[in-house]
């Protein structure tokens, strides 16, 4: 079964940065779940997966424009300790991710400066203007359910849970 709009698709990826490294994988844990067609992936790796089927492997790079987007130098804000959600007690340090409350909701940032009570943080995503490089081994594809449909996600292990 080929992948195509309004499949359920489970895989596997190797995600690299060209010329700099490794950045994470899903093997040795589980696949990455999702319903293929609406949007549940970054826009350059959704269209690499269109017809492909179990089993198959292959390699797309992905550009900053059709990943996560362009990085905002703009993103950087100092913000109270006191913000950061579950953040009680915490050490901060650079590189950390945290999670803070923004006038537009919870979003999570990256810590780039610890102070006495107030942190810099980078609200950019962590691979906002990065080439992204996937590797990528299909591990199912099946139909999806009206349900799963209506909703725009998948459901079951590795999909949305209500
Ligand atoms: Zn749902």
């Amino acid at each position: 079964m080929q992948i195509t709009k309004d499949r359920v698709v489970a895989f596997h990826y190797r995600l690299s940065e060209p010329g700099v490294g490794p950045i994470e994988e899903s093997h040795g844990g589980e696949p990455v779940v999702y319903l293929h067609g609406h949007g549940g992936l970054i826009a350059g790796l959704e269209k690499a997966m269109e017809g492909h089927g179990a089993g198959d492997t292959f390699a797309v790079t992905v550009s900053p424009e059709e990943g996560y987007g362009p990085r905002d130098e703009n993103a950087q804000q100092r913000i109270p300790k006191s913000h950061v959600i579950g953040g009680k007690g915490a050490i901060f340090r650079p590189g950390m991710a945290v999670r803070v409350n923004t006038p537009s909701g919870q979003r999570t940032a990256v810590v780039v400066k610890v102070g006495l009570k107030m942190l810099d943080v980078d609200t950019n995503h962590p691979l906002a203007g990065r080439t992204l490089h996937f590797d990528i081994e299909v591990v199912s594809v099946r139909e999806a359910h009206e349900e799963e449909i209506a909703h725009g996600h998948a459901h079951g292990v590795g999909g949305h849970a209500h």
